[in-house]
Formats: structure tokens, C-alpha cells, sequence
């Protein structure tokens, strides 16, 4: 984490400086690109830890960026998105960015999700077959779910679902995709069920349901499993 390299591909000179200094105040080594192109360029001379992409860039749309990124490597990507840009936050997620920012945000939860991002990249995901988060442990051998010790009763379908969920490792993993990975690609726009099987996993896992501990809704975007 100490002295990582950070990319920031963001066009808005006040925005960019705010996000180099909090992130050089915390010990990283940002590097900035004003243009999609620049960030290209500098994603591979750099080679940085973490790039942090604005949505709106002058030469190429950031949905766009972000798939030419993914194609080269599995650098964790942060989307920095104005509040009217929800679809394309989305679309960010479905082409394979990390996380989200909706602008403006403070210091405190730019470092908080930098710091979570890198945090996950560094432990590399790896097919572990014990997935604990919390009192949750997963044995995905066993295809069996302990909470606090005692086995809980899932369907195949509210375990898929939950190990998903577990697998991104704190990530938020949208409708669409989790849709796909659980019922598959001809199902990606049947969101009732996914509301129906929350509400199931909820019910067996939450000590309240109304108010997850574990299982938190990102709205309008997807659900992510709380990781601390
Ligand atoms: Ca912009």
C-alpha cells in the first residue's frame, strides 16, 4: 500500500489536483492524465496499483477507457461519475471497473475506498475454499454456510447468489452481472428475482433484515457483501 502508484484520468484540473493531493497526504504517488489517450500511455509506462477514472473525458468516453484498460490487465479500476451519469456508472461496472465514487465526494471515503481496493488486490482473489466474511463462513467444497458458528440452510440458488456476492470480496457486482452468473445471460433483466432471493438471504443471514449488516444494497446499481 506504502508509496503506491496511482493513475488519475480525469479532465477537470480542480478534480484531479484534489484527488493527487489527498492521495500523495496519505502516501501514495499519484500521476495524472487530462485525456483517455495520455492515460493509456501512462497505464503502461507506470504501471500503477490503482487507476481511478472520471466518466467524462474529452477524447473517449470512460465506459469505453475502461474496457481498453481491463484488456491489458486486472489493475483494480475506481470510477470517479457525476450524479446524472448513473447508466453509464453501470455500464463502468458491467466493463469491468472495481468501484465508484459519485461526485463530489470528501477526502475520507476517497482514501476509505482506495485503501479497501488495494487492500483486496493485494490478498489476490484465488479460489480459496473457505470464504469468511464476519461471523459468514462459506466452505465452497462443502457448498455449506456457517453463521457464528452454526449452519444455516440455503437453496442452490441463495448459495450461488451469496457466493458471488463473496467472490467479489467487497465489491459491488450489479444487477446485470449477478443476474448472468446465477440464472444466466438470457435472465439479466428478470430483477425480481434477484429482490425475491436477497429478501431470502436476508431473512436467513441478517440479524435484521430491514437494516443488513452483510448484504447491502448499492441503489439503482447492484449489491455488494460488507467486508468489514
Ligand atoms: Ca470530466
Amino acid at each position: 500500500m506504502d508509496n503506491a502508484t496511482v493513475l488519475i484520468v480525469e479532465d477537470d484540473t480542480s478534480i484531479a489536483q484534489f484527488v493527487a493531493a489527498s492521495l500523495s497526504a496519505a502516501g501514495l504517488r499519484p500521476v495524472t492524465a487530462a485525456t483517455a489517450a495520455h492515460g493509456l500511455d501512462e497505464a503502461r509506462g507506470h504501471n500503477p496499483r490503482l487507476i481511478i477514472v472520471d466518466l467524462g473525458l474529452p477524447d473517449l468516453d470512460g465506459v469505453e477507457l475502461i474496457t481498453r484498460l481491463r484488456a491489458r490487465s486486472a489493475t483494480p479500476i475506481l470510477v470517479l461519475s457525476a450524479r446524472i451519469q448513473e447508466a453509464q456508472k453501470i455500464a463502468a461496472l458491467d466493463a469491468g471497473a472495481d468501484d465508484y465514487l459519485t461526485k463530489p465526494f470528501g477526502v475520507g471515503e476517497l482514501i476509505a475506498r482506495v485503501r479497501a481496493m488495494l487492500r483486496r488486490a493485494a490478498a489476490s482473489p484465488g479460489p480459496a475454499p473457505l470464504v469468511r466474511v464476519g461471523g459468514l463462513a462459506l466452505d465452497r467444497e462443502a457448498h455449506e454456510l456457517r453463521l457464528d458458528g452454526s449452519p444455516v440452510h440455503l437453496s442452490p440458488l441463495e448459495y450461488r447468489l451469496l457466493e458471488r456476492l463473496a467472490l467479489a470480496q467487497g465489491k459491488v457486482v450489479t444487477h446485470r452481472q449477478l443476474l448472468a452468473d446465477v440464472w444466466g445471460t438470457e435472465q439479466v433483466d428478470q430483477l425480481h428475482y434477484l429482490r425475491i432471493y436477497m429478501g431470502h438471504l436476508r431473512a436467513k443471514i441478517e440479524a435484521n433484515p430491514a437494516e443488513p449488516r452483510y448484504l447491502l444494497t448499492e441503489l439503482g446499481v447492484g449489491y455488494r457483501l460488507a467486508d468489514e
